[in-house]
């Protein structure tokens, strides 16, 4: 397992990148309006809400990203070492809609294990202090990370009508839905059980129990 040194004065540099970002979302409206986006015209700039949604996501998959890369370091399994992929993937996608909004990205360097909000960087911690426990643990942090997208892309899908942030959401959530099958399927192999942690024990079995889907990587 590599470790990640922890630079003096990093948590000042956070701290200090994460008041400037809730200055910009308190600030109201910012970027352009009629941004072009992979050739479509979207009309209106992006609202408050849709800025600290787009700000919160890209962190969530950069963490879903750096601890699947991680725990595969440390436990030889596919499962971690195909989906960080699929999860760079999203970080670019909520990245081109930072970009075309004029939101600023709170990712500032490629370091793993990094994060500007506090709340993904303390739930990141936790995740992989649990992770590297046991090859078990590790695929229920693996889980846990995939329902914890879901809900939380979805609660945030509602906060918005715009075509290009509506589809990367949705986007997003069915390549989360194809890796917590993906995690379920191993952990059954294993004989492990599952308890959803954020998702209602009928949603969870909905998705885990219907077929792999087309898209969202
Ligand atoms: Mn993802
Ligand atoms: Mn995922």
């Amino acid at each position: 397992m590599k470790t990640h040194a922890r630079k003096a004065g990093q948590g000042l540099v956070s701290l200090f990148l994460l008041s400037s970002l809730m200055g910009c979302a308190s600030g109201g409206m910012g970027g352009g309006n009629a941004v072009n986006v992979g050739g479509e015209t979207v009309n209106g700039a992006a609202t408050t809400e849709e800025r600290a949604d787009l700000t919160f996501i890209r962190e969530e998959e950069k963490l879903a990203h750096d601890t699947y890369v991680a725990l595969g370091a440390h436990w030889d399994l596919q499962v971690f070492t195909s989906i960080p992929q699929s999860e760079s993937s999203h970080m670019a996608a909520i990245g081109t809609l930072l970009d075309a909004y004029g939101i600023p990205d709170p990712i500032t360097s490629d370091v793993a294990n990094q994060y500007a909000n506090p709340t993904i960087r303390a739930l990141a911690s936790q995740l992989m202090a649990q992770g590297l426990v046991s090859l078990d643990a590790a695929l229920q942090v693996g889980a846990l990370i995939e329902e914890y997208d879901i809900v939380d892309i979805e609660s945030r899908r509602a906060h918005s009508t715009k075509p290009d942030i509506v589809a990367t959401y949705d986007r997003l959530t069915m390549g989360s839905r194809n890796h917590l099958r993906a995690f379920h399927t191993q952990l059954i192999a294993r004989n492990q059980s599952y308890v959803p942690q954020y998702l209602s024990q009928s949603a969870y079995d909905a998705i885990v129990g219907s077929a792999h889907e087309s898209g969202g990587n």
